[in-house]
């Protein structure tokens, strides 16, 4: 099955690195925070889920590889921010763009 992370709201689930993980491993407290972040930096879909997160301001959980108490903070630093979404998907075009330029 081929997925584009961004065809449809919750395609990018399916690529998940946690899927099969327990969903308790995510929602966890101090240093096992450490440990569920680092499932999330070698996830495909790391920014798909992260946008969601912000967007929805999901309360509860690593997410994205930031914890509830990282994504708040950034949520008050950028209050301008209106899609995540949008926001994440661009800097990450931008960013294959400019690698592809090289
Ligand atoms: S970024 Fe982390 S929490 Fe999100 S889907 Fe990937 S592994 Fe799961």
């Amino acid at each position: 099955m081929t997925v584009t992370p961004f065809e449809s709201p919750q395609a990018w689930t399916a690529l998940s690195a946690c899927k099969n993980a327990d969903p308790d491993e995510l929602f966890v407290s101090g240093a096992a925070q450490n440990r569920a972040k680092a499932v999330c930096m070698g996830c495909p879909v790391r920014t798909e889920c992260l946008s969601d997160a912000l967007d929805n301001r999901v309360e509860f959980g690593v997410w994205g590889g930031m914890t509830e108490r990282e994504r708040r903070a950034l949520l008050r630093r950028r209050p301008d921010v209106t899609s995540w979404r949008e926001l994440l998907e661009t800097a990450r075009a931008e960013h294959l763009a400019g690698t592809q330029a090289v």
